[in-house]
């Protein structure tokens, strides 16, 4: 892991809604199929690697990376893009880019985490295949990080104590081991919800706007990819191309 917050981890990831397996399934990384307890009652179940990220230590390392390359971070809110006095502005204000850059296309969808202490878990469990519910836990070193909702249009930042019953239940049918874990928290967050992620540069009057914004429930995943986008429009735009499309 080395301070990055990011670790490769196995898990089983389930679907109710999907009849049969993906045909992709199998060429996940530590794919194997669930044996019948393992399905947990789900009709789709099978074991996987990936990434797993520790987001408080994850976000610790970007930010001491950025400072390390020279970058400074100056907390405070931004009300027009043409404010900054920067010849390129990247505008990454996620859901703020609502009122920020005008788009109205975006949404919030609304999601609650509850944090147990960890009992020793290391796999994680994850359903999949949309929905406003499912069950999802990702073991960390000191807490397990327990969900999911998604509530479109929901701008409610408090915990909802109805929602926090209904995910541990959930998690706890599925893990046992759950059951008793002291409560660590429970978090709101408003995913930027979108049709589409928008990478994508503007000229305004002499200085160049990037966005980089509306990545909903992906944005993690999606990140190195759309700031590599982002950096590259960036590139274009300092040195006069950012018209070539
Ligand atoms: C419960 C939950 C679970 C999730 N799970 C996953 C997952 O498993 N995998 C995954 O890939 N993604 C996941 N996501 C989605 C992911 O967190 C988001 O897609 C990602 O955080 C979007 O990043 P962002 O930087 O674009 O926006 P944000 O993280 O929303 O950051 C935008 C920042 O801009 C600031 N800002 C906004 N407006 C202004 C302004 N006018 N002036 C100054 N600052 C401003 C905000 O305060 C905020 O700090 C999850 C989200 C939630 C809520």
């Amino acid at each position: 892991m080395l301070g990055t917050g990011v670790r490769m981890a196995q898990g089983r990831m389930v679907s109710r809604l999907d009849a049969e397996e993906p045909a992709w399934a199998a060429a996940l990384p530590g794919y194997r199929p669930c044996t019948e307890a393992e399905h947990a009652g789900f009709p789709v179940a099978f074991w996987m690697s990936t990434p797993l990220i520790d987001m408080p230590r994850y976000l610790r390392y970007l930010r001491d990376r950025f400072e390390s390359a020279g970058g400074r971070v100056e907390l405070g809110t931004v009300r027009d893009l043409e404010e900054p006095d920067a010849p390129i502005v990247v505008d990454c204000a996620g859901l703020g880019a609502r009122e920020l850059a005008g788009d109205t296309q975006l949404r919030p969808v609304r999601g609650q985490h509850v944090m147990l202490e960890n009992p020793g878990l290391t796999d994680f469990f994850v359903e999949g295949g949309g929905g406003t519910e499912w069950t999802s836990f990702f073991p960390h070193a000191e807490r397990v990080v327990l969900g999911g909702v998604a509530g479109v249009d929901d701008w409610h930042t408090e915990p909802d104590p109805e929602q926090t019953e209904q995910i541990l239940k959930r998690c706890i049918d599925i893990e046992p081991r759950l059951a008793g874990a002291r409560l660590l928290g429970v978090e709101v967050g408003l995913r930027p919800g979108r049709p589409s992620i928008r990478v994508e540069s503007q000229r305004r009057g002499d200085r160049l706007v990037v966005h980089n914004y509306g990545h909903g429930s992906v944005g993690i995943a999606m990140s190195w990819g759309c700031a590599t986008e982002a950096a590259d429009l960036c590139d274009r735009g300092r040195i006069g191309v950012d018209d070539l499309g």
